[in-house]
Formats: C-alpha cells, sequence, structure tokens
C-alpha cells in the first residue's frame, strides 16, 4: 500500500469530486468484494482504504501535502475502518478491518490481512481444520530489520530525516503555499543505505517475503461470514506491531439444508398417500447419519406445511453438544387426472370427510357452467394472467398444469 496513488485505486484524478469519489468507491467497492471476488481480497482492502482517506475532508489534505506518511503519523483518534464498513455493508463481515492508520491502538499497527475461507455446511456442521498457505513480509533476520550494516543507515541528505520534501510556491503578492510531498530520495523513510552496504538477503527493504501454514480451526458451529483471527500473522514492517490474518468464512450453498442461526431447513415432497395416511423415509444428515423422519397414520399433513425435528439442527458455537431443530416444509403432490375409475372414486369418498351441505342446484334459473383446465400461457388477456402465473407455478412443476397445455 505505501507506495500505491490513492486517487488511482479509486481510478480519480486528484480534483475529483466527493461525490465522484463515493460513486467510484461504491462500484469498485462491489465489484471486488471478497464475496464475489475472494482472489482480490486485497484490492477490496486497497479501495476501502483508499476512500476511507478521501472521502474525509480533513484526511485528504493531509493526504494530498504528505502523502502516505502524512497519513500514517497523524491518524486522527477515530481512524478504524468500522465506519465505511459497516456504512456499506451492513456490519457484516469486514467490520472494524481496523489498524490501518494505528490511531486506535497505542503502538501503531500494521495492516490486517484478509482472507475468504470456502466451507460446506458439513465442514460447519462437524468442525474441521484446514491449513492456509500464505506469504508474508518478515522482519529480514539477517540485518535484523535494519536493511544494511550496522551504521549504514544515513539519514537522508534531501529531507534531513522528516521523510517529506517541502516547497514554497507564491501564489499572490506576498503569500506563498508551503507544499509538503513525499521525499523521493528515502521514499519517506527519512533514512537511506548505501548501494554497497545494503544487506544481501533483503536488497535494503529490511522485510522478506516467507511463506506460512496457517492451521485454521473451523469449530462445530461457526457461521457463514465468521471471522477467526491469527494475531500479529499479518505482514511485518519495522517499528509496527504486526496487523492480524482474519480469515473469513464463507459458506457454500448445499444442496438439501438451509441455515438460519442455529436451525436447519429442508423442504420434502410426498404423494397425496403419504400425507394423508402416514410415512417414513430416510434423510442423509450432515454426519452422513441416516435418520428417519417418521409421521405415523392419523396425522395429517396439508400442502406446504412445516413440521420440525427437535435437535436435528445445526450445533451450537462453543456448545456443540446442544442443536437446533430441522424444519422440513412438505410438499404434497396430489394424483393425476382419472387415477381412480368412478366406481372406486364412489368408494374413496366414503373413506374421507363428508362434502359440505350444498344448496340444492335445481332451480330453473340456475345456469350451470363446466371449470376448464386452465393455462395462463394460452389466455387472450395475458396482463392479467400473468399475474396468477408467478403463483400457479408451484404446481406446475408438479404436473399439474403441464399437461393441459396439450389437451
Ligand atoms: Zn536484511
Ligand atoms: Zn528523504
Amino acid at each position: 500500500m505505501a507506495d500505491t496513488d490513492l486517487y488511482e485505486v479509486l481510478g480519480l484524478s486528484k480534483t475529483a469530486s466527493d461525490a465522484e469519489i463515493k460513486k467510484a468507491y461504491r462500484k469498485l467497492a462491489k465489484e471486488f468484494h471478497p464475496d464475489k471476488n475472494p482472489q482480490h481480497g486485497d484490492k477490496f482492502k486497497e479501495i476501502s482504504y483508499a476512500y476511507e482517506v478521501l472521502s474525509n475532508p480533513e484526511k485528504r489534505e493531509t493526504y494530498d501535502n504528505y502523502g502516505m506518511e502524512g497519513i500514517r503519523g497523524e491518524a486522527g483518534p477515530d481512524f478504524g475502518g468500522e465506519d465505511i464498513f459497516s456504512h456499506f455493508f451492513g456490519g457484516g463481515l469486514f467490520g472494524g478491518l481496523g489498524g490501518f492508520g494505528g490511531g486506535r491502538r497505542r503502538k501503531q499497527r500494521g495492516e490486517d490481512t484478509v482472507h475468504p475461507l470456502r466451507v460446506t455446511l458439513e465442514d460447519l456442521y462437524n468442525g474441521k481444520t484446514s491449513k492456509l498457505q500464505l506469504s508474508k513480509n518478515v522482519i529480514c533476520r539477517i540485518c535484523n530489520g535494519q536493511g544494511g550494516k550496522q551504521g549504514a543507515l544515513q539519514t537522508c541528505r534531501v529531507c534531513h530525516g522528516r521523510g517529506v520534501k517541502v516547497t514554497i510556491r507564491q501564489i499572490g503578492p506576498g503569500m506563498v503555499q508551503q507544499m509538503q510531498s513525499v521525499c523521493p530520495e528515502c521514499h519517506g523513510e527519512g533514512e537511506t543505505i548505501n548501494e554497497k552496504d545494503k544487506c544481501k538477503t533483503c536488497h535494503g527493504k529490511k522485510v522478506v517475503k516467507e511463506s506460512k501454514i496457517l492451521q485454521v480451526h473451523v469449530d462445530k458451529g461457526m457461521k457463514d461470514g465468521q471471522r477467526i483471527t491469527f494475531r500479529w500473522e499479518g505482514d511485518q514492517t519495522p517499528g509496527l506491531e504486526p496487523g492480524d490474518v482474519i480469515i473469513v468464512l464463507q459458506q457454500r450453498e448445499h444442496d438439501v439444508f438451509q441455515r438460519s442461526g442455529v436451525d436447519l431447513y429442508m423442504t420434502h415432497s410426498i404423494g397425496l398417500t403419504e400425507a394423508l395416511c402416514g410415512f417414513q423415509f430416510i434423510v442423509k444428515h450432515l454426519d452422513n447419519r441416516e435418520i428417519c423422519v417418521r409421521y405415523p397414520p392419523g396425522n395429517i399433513i396439508s400442502p406446504g406445511c412445516t413440521r420440525a425435528v427437535v435437535g436435528e439442527g445445526m450445533p451450537m458455537y462453543k456448545n456443540p453438544f446442544e442443536k437446533g431443530n430441522l424444519y422440513i416444509k412438505f410438499d404434497v403432490q396430489f394424483p393425476e387426472n382419472h387415477f381412480a375409475d368412478e366406481k372406486n372414486l364412489k368408494m374413496l369418498e366414503k373413506l374421507l370427510p363428508p362434502r359440505p351441505k350444498q344448496a340444492a342446484v335445481a332451480a330453473d334459473d340456475v345456469e350451470e357452467v363446466d371449470l376448464m383446465e386452465y393455462d395462463p400461457r394460452q389466455s387472450s388477456s395475458n396482463s392479467r394472467r400473468d399475474m396468477y402465473y408467478d403463483e400457479e407455478d408451484d404446481d406446475m412443476h408438479q404436473g399439474h398444469g403441464m399437461q393441459c397445455a396439450h389437451q
């Protein structure tokens, strides 16, 4: 981030208005949000950071005048990542990246590194340990983060150790403007090392890349979006407390179960016979157990109703022996037209609850009409029928309306 131009990050020029900054940020943040674009996690952080600085008039002025050095040094007390994240993303996943400027903490901190980790619902049910390899900057052990031999470090001749270059410009009669920019000689470090004295291992950069394997323990009952923090495992920078590595869990959709809190939801299709006469069926659970769900004869399932299996939901986080419930919503598939002949239907009717009492249909002034199959796609007044089409959609899947088209 050190050498990145914050305006460039947002694709803007230095004269961009506040509205332009906001617009650019929203567009890019959407595009590079780790949910959509997990492989560009750092890019999202850069965008968010650039916005955080440039959307705040004071920080923007400091940045315009002193560059990144100024921002690091003068971070105000409210300089945390929380505000913008919660503002745009409901405070969920990435709330409180913190530590960008270190203002909140006593010691200045390096940046946190955020990594998404894709997990399955099975992983969250059973728990899992994932190994994650990441590459990070560590302080060069050869030079102890000095960048060169003992004493090789010299105060920068250009800026005299201040890290900033001051230019005075006359802007009017008797008026001068003092411009400050990052010292081009030492890149704001305030110190330089002669080429020949530079540490051979880190080439004077004070840090080297190292790859590290983190063991991420995904505990039973953890949730999509939950963060697992590895303190001080972020990039090391001389003089700064290292940032954290933050793993953000991202759950893949499950084919059968949806999760809500500690409860699981699923849909199951049964026939009319089962709906009326009881049933049992096997559900393969997230730990590969097969559970037999039973509903005794005499209990009725009406279409669209939900029943609960107590204690077969997700384990509770940090208390995995406690579990939520499994809720099963039932689709009831009715039989096809003419599934039984008239004689059998009469017998069936004797078993079913009696029809409601009706007024006699004998009067002469009553006109009889027939009820026809209904197909929304073959209607004459489309706009009105289309409205009904969505609602009828479920029936369509059950092979109900589909056939009617051909009749
Ligand atoms: Zn070194
Ligand atoms: Zn300098």
